[in-house]
Formats: C-alpha cells, sequence, structure tokens
C-alpha cells in the first residue's frame, strides 16, 4: 500500500475561483482510517480561507471540514471503527494529545496549536492538510466521529462544524429548560443555535437583519424575531438573555446586544475574528456584571455528545444539497446570506467528472 493521489476542488490563490486538482492523501498508519467522502458541508470558515480573509492561508487550498462518508480501510490498531461503517469528520484531525486542554478533551484549545482539517500542519507528508471537498481523507481515529444511522447523511454534515461550534457554549454556559437564548445571524451557525437550543428547552430568539427570515425562523423553533435595525424592537427586549450567541462574519457593532443581556448574563462571540469597532462599552457590562466571550468549535468527545443527542432529538441541519461544480455560485450566495441555511456538497459529483 502507498498514498494514494485522489481529487479534490480547491484554489491556487485568494481571487481565484475553485477548480478540480489532485491531491495526495497519506496510507494509513496503524490508527489511520480511509473515509471515502459522500458529503461536505460549506462553512463560512471555508469561503474565509479559500480568499485569505483571515491571512495565513496556504496555496493551493482545499476547504471543507463537515465530513460525513464511508470507511473504506482501517489501520490495524483501529478499534472504534470498522470498514463500511458511516463517519464524521469536522474541523480537527489531530493535536499534541498530551496538554491540559488535550487531557481533558479541549483539543481545540491544544496548547501547541490543533490540526485544522485544511490549512494545518500536515505531520505525516509535510506541507499543510487538505479538506474535504475531495474524494477521500485519511484520519486517526481519535478525530473521527460515529454518525447516527437514524439520521439523514447530507444534513448531518454540517453538525460537524456549525452543530458543534453552537453546541459547545451553549453546553458551556448551561443552557437548560427555562434558558432565554438569543442568536445573531440566521446562517448555518445560527439555524444550528435555534434547534440546539430548543432541544435543550430554551426559548430563542433571532437578531437578524432581514426581515424576510422571519417565517423561517419561527419554523425552525425561534419564539421571536427582532430586527436589530429597528431601535424599538431592540428595546423591547432590554435585559432578556441569559446567552446570546453571536455569529456574524465581519466587523459590527455588538454593543447593542449588551443592553439585551440578563444580569450576569454572556454574549459569545463565534463569528467574527478581529478587532471590535466601535469598542465594547463598559457600561452595561460593569453595571450589570456582563460578558463578552469567545468559543472556537469544541472538542472531540464533546461533538460525539452533541451528535448523539442530534440523534435523540431528531435534530439536522436545513440544507441546499450542490454539485461540487457549483461550489464558486454558492459561495457568491453565502455572501449574499442567499442560503438556507446550509450548503452541503454531494461529493458523488465530483467523482462523475
Ligand atoms: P453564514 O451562513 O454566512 O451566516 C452568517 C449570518 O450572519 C448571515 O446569514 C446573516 O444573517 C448574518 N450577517 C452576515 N453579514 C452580516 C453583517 N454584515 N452584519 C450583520 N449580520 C450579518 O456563515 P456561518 O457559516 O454561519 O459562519 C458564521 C461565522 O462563524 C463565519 O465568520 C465563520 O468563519 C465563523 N465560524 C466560527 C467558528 C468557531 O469555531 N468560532 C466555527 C465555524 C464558523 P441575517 O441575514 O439573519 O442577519
Ligand atoms: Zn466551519
Ligand atoms: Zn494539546
Amino acid at each position: 500500500m502507498e498514498n494514494k493521489i485522489v481529487k479534490a476542488f480547491g484554489t491556487e490563490a485568494a481571487t481565484s475561483p475553485l477548480k478540480e486538482m489532485t491531491i495526495t492523501r497519506r496510507d494509513i498508519t496503524a490508527k489511520d482510517i480511509e473515509i471515502e467522502i459522500l458529503y461536505c458541508g460549506v462553512c463560512h470558515s471555508d469561503l474565509h480561507t479559500a480568499r485569505n480573509d483571515w491571512g495565513g492561508t496556504v496555496y493551493p487550498s482545499v476547504p471543507g471540514h463537515e465530513i460525513v462518508g464511508k470507511i473504506t480501510r482501517v489501520g490495524k490498531d483501529v478499534t472504534k471503527f470498522n470498514v463500511g461503517d458511516i463517519a464524521g469528520v469536522g474541523c480537527l484531525v489531530d493535536s499534541c494529545r498530551t496538554c491540559n486542554s488535550c487531557k481533558e478533551d479541549l483539543e481545540q484549545y491544544c496548547l501547541t496549536g490543533f490540526t485544522g482539517t485544511y490549512n494545518g500542519k500536515d505531520k505525516h507528508l509535510g506541507g499543510h492538510t487538505f479538506g474535504g471537498y475531495s474524494e477521500k481523507v485519511v484520519v486517526d481515529e481519535h478525530f473521527v466521529l460515529k454518525v447516527p444511522a437514524n439520521l439523514n447523511l447530507a444534513a448531518v454534515a454540517p453538525l460537524l462544524c456549525a452543530g458543534i461550534t453552537t453546541w459547545s457554549p451553549l453546553k458551556h454556559w448551561n443552557v437548560k429548560e427555562g434558558s432565554k437564548v438569543a442568536v445573531v445571524g440566521l446562517g448555518g451557525l445560527g439555524h444550528m443555535v435555534i434547534k440546539l437550543a430548543k432541544g435543550l428547552g430554551a426559548s430563542v430568539t433571532l437578531f437578524s437583519r432581514t426581515p424576510g427570515k422571519t417565517e423561517d425562523a419561527k419554523q425552525l423553533g425561534a419564539d421571536e424575531v427582532i430586527i436589530s435595525t429597528d431601535a424599538a424592537q431592540m428595546n423591547s427586549v432590554k435585559g432578556k438573555f441569559d446567552l446570546i450567541i453571536d455569529t456574524v462574519p465581519s466587523i459590527h457593532d455588538v454593543n447593542p446586544y449588551l443592553t439585551t443581556l440578563t444580569i450576569s448574563g454572556t454574549l459569545v462571540l463565534v463569528g467574527y475574528l478581529g478587532e471590535l469597532n466601535p469598542m465594547l462599552n463598559s457600561v452595561p457590562m460593569i453595571l450589570g456584571r456582563k460578558s463578552v466571550a469567545g468559543s472556537l468549535i469544541g472538542g472531540i468527545a464533546e461533538t460525539q455528545e452533541m451528535l448523539d443527542f442530534c440523534a435523540k432529538h431528531n435534530i439536522v441541519s436545513e440544507i441546499e444539497l450542490i454539485k461540487m461544480q457549483d461550489i464558486n455560485q454558492a459561495y457568491e450566495r453565502m455572501l449574499k446570506s442567499d442560503v438556507k441555511y446550509r450548503f452541503v456538497i454531494d461529493m458523488a459529483s465530483l467523482k462523475k467528472q
């Protein structure tokens, strides 16, 4: 056995469209699993990376970290999986496994840096890692998730990033029956906040710029929709929320949301990465012991917990299935918030080309 050349879709530069290319996947080691990718979700982080919005993208870049597929080979020391099993891979494919974060199942906060599914440092082949817009992926079994058999596999894929990124703060801030949760932005992450927080028994309010999303939000389970540009509507929810999850990908003023937190409430940023502008106003924070926090995806054990919770509560993402070749149009639509509510690539389309 040896390394394999497989088909993928990626980009050579920040300003170039994605196109078909080939990449190398390593031969399996004793603890590795080889997965034939069936579906891959399209996260806004894929777009940020392909276009180098955050800096640091290494090209060629093959995005994709919401992977569901079928196991085609397992290494000799693999214990959790068998050939033929359906498996998931999210945003992480490795970490040091020995630091305090890793020991606490917080691999996403690995003190020496986790290995991202794409644009990470490839410890096996050198160079950088390539994501799920490809035929196959090889991953250490520790970073592979068991996918519940009762759920629609294409609609499960977004749970591997959008699902865990929203589940982790909901759990960390102890959302439960009766909690009052709000979400800023109804996109891939935002719609998962609604579904997961409702599943946990909370009431959920959507803050959106887009009045046209109100009906959808209610169908997804939102109890209330507040149009964030309407001052009177914003005023009507002053002091209300225990937890707000802000999923907006670009720079925006978070101060108006702070006044809608209850005493000791927390606003968690999961979207925009960078300095805030305008700066935070400490007045509502000091007068109400309010916090502004951030949160990054979730650990492997927590991701499995979320998938099992979704299986029990029959929760999946709302998806629009696309062909691999439609990815560039999908990115343009995502930038216009024109997606209900996650694109998922049917990877069979890559094989057929
Ligand atoms: P998405 O599907 O594009 O959704 C973003 C939503 O934010 C939009 O649907 C829109 O909702 C709202 N929005 C967009 N531009 C806005 C603006 N200028 N002002 C106010 N609201 C705006 O994106 P996504 O995949 O959910 O990802 C959201 C962000 O989270 C991205 O930046 C992504 O990189 C990041 N992310 C972070 C993590 C993490 O671990 N922290 C993990 C995954 C993704 P409305 O139309 O309802 O306003
Ligand atoms: Zn993502
Ligand atoms: Zn570590």
